[in-house]
C-alpha cells in the first residue's frame, strides 16, 4: 500500500516507528506535513497539493495532528476524506476529541465514568460551578491545554476562585472538576487499536506534583488494567469514533473515570514500558481495513 504519514517532524520516535513499520511489512510511506498541505476544493475532483506538486492518490493516512494544527490539520484530513482515501481516524473524530469539553458531554450521554465536570460562561456562576463538583479541593484546566499545561488542583475555594479569576482574565474557557484524590497522582493510558486494548502504562507523577504527564516528569511503568477499565476505554474510544486512541482512565473508588481521549497518542513512553510494538500493531490495522487502489468499489 501508499501510506501517508500526516506528521510535522520525522524524527519524533511517533513518526519513525510508524514508518519503520509500514517499511518492514512492505508498504511505502510518505512523511507529509500538513501545513505544507494546500488544497484545491473543486467539484468532482478533490486535490491536494504538497510544496508544489500534486499529491498521487494514496491508499490510505494516518493522521498524526498535533493539537496546536487541530483546525488546519483535521481540513488536510477531511480533504484526504473527500479522495475516498481510508484515513486511520475520520477528521470528525479527531476533532470530537481534541474539544475536551465537547468529548466529556458525548462520553456523559453514553454513561461513561468521569470525574464530576462542570462548565460555566459567566463570573456569576463561579460559585455555582463549585458546588457542583462538590467544591475544594477541585481541578480546573484550561480546555485549549495539552500535555498538563493548564491543569491546576486548587486545595481551597479561595484558590479555586483566583484560578478562575486569572483563567477569565486571559478570555479562557476552563472546566471545573472533582479532584480524584484516591488516583494518587497516577493515571492508567490504554492503548487502543480498533476493538482492543494492545497495551497500557500506569504514568506516575513525580513527587509534589499531581499531574502523572510525562511531559511533566511522570514516569511510566507496566500495568495489568482491570476487565472494566478494558470495557470503559473501547467504549471511550468508540464513542468518539476513533480507530486508535489513547485513552486516559482514573483509578477511583467508584471505578474506572476517563479523563481524556487522544486522537494521536505518543507511542515512546507506552511501547518502552509494556514492550508491544503498537506500531505494527497499527499498521496491521490499515492492511485488515484500507482497501488498496484498484480493489475498491466504485466511488460515491
Ligand atoms: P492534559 O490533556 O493536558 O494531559 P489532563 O486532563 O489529562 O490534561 O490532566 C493532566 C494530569 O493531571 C492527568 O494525567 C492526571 O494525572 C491529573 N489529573 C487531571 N484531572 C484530574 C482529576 N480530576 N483528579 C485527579 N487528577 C487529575
Ligand atoms: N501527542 C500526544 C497526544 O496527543 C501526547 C503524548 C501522550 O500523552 O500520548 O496524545
Amino acid at each position: 500500500m501508499k501510506i501517508a504519514l500526516l506528521s510535522r517532524n520525522r524524527r519524533l520516535y511517533s513518526t519513525r516507528r510508524l514508518v519503520e513499520a509500514a517499511e518492514a511489512r512492505g508498504h511505502k510511506v510518505q512523511v507529509i506535513d500538513v501545513l505544507r498541505c494546500y488544497m484545491n476544493i473543486q467539484p468532482g475532483n478533490p486535490e491536494i497539493w504538497y510544496r508544489g506538486k500534486r499529491l498521487e492518490r494514496f491508499d490510505a493516512v494516518i493522521p498524526r495532528i498535533g493539537a496546536s494544527v487541530t483546525f488546519y490539520g483535521t481540513a488536510v484530513v477531511r480533504q484526504f476524506e473527500m479522495q475516498d482515501v481510508y484515513t486511520l481516524n475520520e477528521s470528525v473524530a479527531i476533532a470530537r476529541a481534541r474539544d475536551k469539553l465537547r468529548a466529556l458531554q458525548l462520553l456523559a450521554r453514553k454513561g461513561v465514568g468521569l470525574p464530576r465536570t462542570a462548565f460555566a460562561h459567566a463570573p456569576d456562576d463561579t460559585e455555582g460551578v463549585m458546588q457542583l463538583v462538590g467544591g475544594a479541593p477541585m481541578v480546573i484546566k484550561l480546555i485549549e491545554g495539552t500535555q498538563g499545561e493548564g491543569v491546576v488542583l486548587a486545595e481551597t475555594a479561595n484558590a479555586a476562585s483566583s484560578v478562575i479569576e486569572a483563567f477569565r482574565g486571559l478570555d479562557a474557557y476552563f472546566l471545573v472538576q472533582e479532584f480524584v484524590r484516591e488516583a494518587q497522582g497516577c493515571d492508567i493510558r490504554c492503548l487502543v487499536v480498533g476493538d482492543e486494548v494492545v497495551a497500557s502504562m500506569q504514568r506516575t507523577a513525580c513527587s509534589g506534583e499531581f499531574r502523572s504527564n510525562l511531559h511533566r516528569g511522570g514516569s511510566a511503568s507496566p500495568v495489568e488494567i482491570t476487565p472494566a477499565e478494558r470495557r470503559t476505554a473501547l467504549r471511550a474510544a468508540k464513542i468518539m469514533g476513533l480507530n486508535v486512541a489513547g485513552v486516559d482512565l482514573l483509578r477511583s473508588a467508584s471505578g474506572p473515570m476517563v479523563m481524556e481521549v487522544n486522537s494521536s497518542p505518543g507511542l515512546e513512553g507506552i511501547e518502552t514500558a509494556s514492550g508491544i510494538d503498537i506500531a505494527e500493531r497499527i499498521i496491521e490495522f490499515i492492511e485488515g481495513h484500507a482497501q488498496p487502489r484498484g480493489s475498491r468499489g466504485k466511488a460515491r
